[in-house]
């Protein structure tokens, strides 16, 4: 009970407007380390929000099993390692960064929890053209995640205090709204600012690969406009399109030089057949 409260205390001292700096004193810290900002919340956060979500879609008999899909996991794993090993993460090895496939081919979205677990439906892969194109979608998801974008969105939406009982396990209701809200089912969304910046790490980690065509997201959004307004992806609904996004992630990647990169599609149609 008192740890309980010495964080929410700490929350409230954030929520005041005390810089995360002030917050992460010795002082203002909660018992055991556990610091309002902190990594390490991302990481407990994550824990829990991904548990959470693998019962939902487990529930649904949605989540695809490593153990019957065992191919499909190879093949999405390959893609996703080369995204996150590109160089440019923060937290490479500090998140778990762990992917899971959800059964789903009306749905077009993928999403990543605080503290990098990372699920794809399988609509987004069906939806897609090529491997470039879901390294570009994972990358922007990865951003998400690494730039800890999810955790301060969520901040901002839920409150501090609201999320520090989530993380500490005493709030179910909060966290299934969290696990839906992240998943797509109800609407929380990243702002024009940190859809910018995703997509632009999303080019900058696919030219870390050394390996994809790094204006691969660009793919999908110009899929999604030729779909029209009528039946947009999912994935619009929680990354809102800040203007000419196609044109930035474009004009970064020309200015990497690492548009032209062709990588061989047979792995991508394979993971497409399997699914
Ligand atoms: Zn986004």
């Amino acid at each position: 009970m008192f740890r309980s409260l010495s964080f929410l205390a700490a929350s409230a001292l954030a929520v005041a407007g005390l810089t995360a700096a002030a917050v992460h004193q010795p002082a203002a810290a909660p018992a055991q380390g556990f610091n309002i900002f902190s990594v390490d919340q991302d990481v407990a956060l994550g824990a829990q929000v991904a548990h959470q979500t693998d019962s939902m879609y487990q529930a649904k008999g949605q989540l695809m099993a490593r153990g019957s899909h065992a191919r499909a996991y190879q093949l999405l794993d390959g893609v996703v390692n080369r995204v996150l090993d590109n160089g440019n993460l923060k937290y490479r090895t500090k998140f778990p960064w762990d992917v899971k496939l959800i059964k789903d081919d009306a749905t077009q979205n993928a999403f990543a929890t605080p503290g990098g677990h990372i699920y794809v439906f399988t609509g987004l892969v069906k939806f897609l053209d090529n491997e470039s194109q879901l390294a570009g979608v994972l990358g922007h998801e990865i951003a998400h995640a690494d730039r800890r974008h999810s955790t301060q969105l969520l901040q901002r939406q839920y409150g501090v205090g609201m999320l520090a009982s989530v993380v500490l396990g005493k709030n179910q209701g909060m966290l299934a709204q969290i696990a839906n809200g992240l998943a797509g089912v109800t609407s929380l969304k990243f702002s024009r600012t940190f859809e910018q910046e995703a997509d632009k790490y999303s080019t900058v980690y696919l030219n870390g690969t050394r390996y994809y065509a790094c204006d691969g997201a660009a793919g999908f959004f110009i899929k999604a406009e030729k779909q029209g307004s009528g039946n947009p992806p999912e994935f619009l609904s929680t990354h809102p399109n800040p203007g000419s996004r196609i044109q930035a992630i474009q004009n970064n990647a020309r200015s990497l030089g690492c548009t032209g990169r062709s990588v061989s599609n047979s792995n991508f149609e394979e993971l497409k057949r399997l699914l």
